[in-house]
């Protein structure tokens, strides 16, 4: 499989250099050349068992296959449910995946338990080491920290808003004992650490220096991981025609049911639910992307501007013409608005719809569905919810929203939207125990650059 740009003037790469790459040298993000067909054999029974057979295609040719089966067994042997990713009924039609049976408690350990291993493997294939550097809102940074401690290749270095996380995500970050695991909260906005890395990245003989690399959701194997569950999800439906519901930020897990669909998915609708950083939903009935300042809402990862993942679809969409894309994405970028032909909406809403919540609207959610279902919902699983509800178009065809977090990775939310205090799991129940580390530094790119480099030279 080869991996091209969005923006159409980045080298052509295979899985393993489009891996360590992450970003393109054009600014575009890699997509796979052809979308394979699915090839799922009638025996596949375990969650892992189905996974290889879906990726198997992406990454043929740069992993053996023996070695690929292994990381994937191991990466979902971390999840504390036999199914991985189990589907509960939550009446009328409507089910709800559960994405969050991972080491810390949101969906992006699916994607990121494989990919760390993934990157250990192609790191000592190659004798090389890596530091990943990442600022995080709260579930990014946890799952990173989690895939990729202990890795022997890898150094990381994990930066968030001081104050800005709940105490939950904080402690699932800081209270990991491990020598390549740095945490520094930034006197600063979730945006500052952005800037942070960003500059970083920017920085050719730090960048250079330090071989940076990055495990954030335009990685396309964190996009490849996600449309496991789009199959899953269906077989365990009976295989027919069937949509979903995604809470989405970055747009990296809906893109994923795009791709799940080109292989071969018959999926009728993917409704993507915002909160009040709404700039989704707003081109999605209108075909201007226009940006607006960021609003922190009780669902902080959907707190989001700009979401680099939909640039993807936008190339899938425009006839993959990455030269006129990257047009309209620099019009964007230097004048904060680009409005899309009409054709492009077109083909967009054939799939794809949209639907805001404000807080006021998730807590209620929230509690309705305990109230009717018995099911505790994180605020922003609860917006996949409601989106579902609001967007959906034909009531015979199936509906699964995907869960995004477990309750208890925001607890203060969803006490407040229902009284009930959502539970740990066992295994993390003395994580209010447990001794944190963690450094404290001011948004100087300076500061930060200094400890990076301090921290690995110790190699
Ligand atoms: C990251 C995250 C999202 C948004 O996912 P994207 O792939 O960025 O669209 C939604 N919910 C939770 C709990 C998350 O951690």
């Amino acid at each position: 499989m080869h991996y091209v740009s969005t923006r159409g003037a980045a080298p052509e790469l295979g899985f393993a250099d489009t891996l360590l790459a992450g970003l393109a040298s054009d600014g575009g993000l890699y997509v796979p050349a052809d979308w394979p067909a699915l090839d799922v054999p009638v025996d596949a029974g375990t969650y892992a068992e189905v996974a290889v057979a879906v990726m198997w295609p992406f990454v043929e040719g740069d992993v053996e296959r023996e070695a690929f089966e292994t990381m994937v067994a191991d990466a979902y042997a971390t999840f504390d449910h036999p199914d991985v990713v189990p589907l509960t009924e939550l009446g009328d039609g409507l089910w709800l995946a559960e994405l969050f049976h991972g080491p810390t408690l949101a969906f992006k350990d699916v994607a990121m338990q494989l990919v760390g291993r993934l990157f250990d493997h192609e790191l000592a294939r190659r004798g090389e080491r890596i530091t990943i550097i990442g600022a995080t809102s709260g579930d990014t940074g946890s799952a990173a920290i989690e895939a990729l401690r202990d890795r022997e290749a890898i150094d990381v270095v994990i930066l968030h808003p001081e104050g800005r996380v709940s105490e939950v995500q904080r402690r699932l970050m800081t209270t990991v004992d491990s020598p390549n695991i740095r945490n520094v909260s930034i006197e600063g906005t979730f945006d500052d650490c952005q800037d942070l890395v960003k500059a970083m990245f920017a920085h050719e003989e730090f960048r250079a220096a330090q071989r940076l690399s990055a495990v954030n959701s335009i990685n396309f194997a964190r996009v490849m991981a996600q449309t496991v569950y789009y199959v899953t999800s269906h077989r365990l439906l009976g295989g027919g025609p069937v949509s979903f519901a995604v809470p989405t930020g970055n747009f990296g897990n809906v893109f994923a049911g795009y791709g799940a669909m080109r292989m071969g998915v018959p999926i009728r609708q993917l409704v993507v639910g915002s909160n009040r950083n709404d700039i989704l939903t707003r081109f999605f009935a209108t075909g201007t992307m226009e940006i607006q300042g960021v609003e922190a809402t009780i669902s902080p990862a959907m707190d989001i501007q700009v979401s680099s993942n939909l640039e993807r679809l936008l190339f899938e969409l425009n006839g993959r013409d990455g030269v006129a894309l990257a047009d309209l994405m620099q019009q964007f970028r230097a004048e904060g608005t680009v409005t899309f032909p009409t054709d492009l909406l077109d083909r967009l809403s054939e799939t794809f719809s949209g639907a805001r919540f404000d807080d006021e609207e998730t807590a209620a959610t929230i509690a309705e569905v305990l109230d009717r279902h018995g099911v505790l919902l994180d605020p922003h699983t609860a917006i996949g919810v409601a989106a579902a509800r609001s967007a959906r178009v034909d009531p015979s065809v199936p509906m699964v929203v995907l869960g995004t977090a477990d309750p208890a990775k925001f607890p203060d939310a969803v006490e407040a939207a229902t009284g009930r205090h959502p539970m740990l799991p066992e295994r993390l129940a003395d994580l209010f125990d447990r001794p944190e580390r963690l450094d404290h530094l001011p948004t100087d790119l300076a500061a930060v650059e200094g400890y990076v480099a301090e921290f690995t030279a110790r190699h």
